[in-house]
């Protein structure tokens, strides 16, 4: 009884030291990220998340040029608002991990969110197979195959841990939508907020939408990254094929540390 009193004890003083180190690990990284001084490094660590042997195909034939566009779109952005960064991002590409990460419902309570925010960044410290430098940020890719028509849940990404778990389709047709995901949730890591309606998906005016001041104001051609959609016309929204409709917001740009003079 008493030994294992003082294994439970031992075991909550390791976790909380673990924790602590992450928590100034992250800290100092949000600090550096938003000085700009070098580029932001980030390892995409791909997952099959539906067990599917086509998902594996697309998978095993994955390298880090089908995430080019990604950046391709913070340099033009970045160059927009005077980030004389050459690249601003560089992206490297993990072994396949063979373990799923935890769980979260779209509905969860704060209490669960900030549980599983903090099992996420322990299940990321013990399941890294990423052997090259330190990354800034760590983006889980859950791929599903795009035969089985099923409908994606919600992407996320952590500002407090540096983390983004991204849900995509595993088809080159999809390359260009899952770039722009990652793009959003890299962005949130960096200290962005969403610029959507929670409840209706609707781009929130005026810092949701790509050009707020055209006249007239709808068809919306482009979309703000953070606001994830292209309103066309009321009740119609699209998601962008591609990061070359997509733009930084003065709003998102402030947020990251992008200043514009
Ligand atoms: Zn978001």
């Amino acid at each position: 009884m008493l030994k294992s009193r003082h294994f439970r004890s031992l075991r909550i003083i390791v976790l909380l030291i673990v924790l602590f180190v992450v928590v100034m690990n992250t800290w100092l990284s949000s600090v550096r990220i938003q000085s700009w001084k070098r580029p932001v490094w980030v390892v995409l660590y791909p997952i099959n998340a539906d067990g599917q042997a086509d998902t594996q195909m697309y998978i095993n034939a994955l390298s880090a040029e089908h995430f080019d566009d990604i950046n391709g779109f913070f340099a033009r952005e970045g160059r927009r608002y005077h980030i004389d960064l050459n690249p601003v991002t560089e992206f490297y590409l993990a072994p396949p991990l063979t373990v799923q990460p935890p769980e979260i419902d779209v509905q969860a309570s704060l209490f669960e969110r900030v549980f599983w925010s903090l099992n996420m960044r322990w299940w990321s410290w013990r399941n890294d197979n990423w052997s090259g430098p330190e990354p800034d940020v760590r983006i889980y890719l859950r791929y599903f195959s795009p035969r089985k028509n099923q409908q994606l849940s919600h992407s996320l990404g952590l500002q407090k841990g540096m983390i983004g778990l991204v849900n995509g389709f595993a088809s080159v047709d999809y390359i260009g939508t899952n770039n722009f995901v990652i793009a959003h949730e890299l962005m949130h890591t960096f200290g962005a907020s969403d610029k959507y309606s929670l409840e209706t998906n609707e781009p929130v005016f005026p810092d949701g939408y790509a050009d707020p001041q055209q006249n007239p104001l709808l068809p919306q051609t482009r979309a703000e990254v953070m606001a994830g959609r292209v309103k066309v016309s009321p009740g119609w929204l699209l998601i962008p094929k591609s990061l070359d409709d997509v733009i930084v917001g003065p709003l998102t740009a402030s947020e990251i540390g992008w200043e514009s003079l």
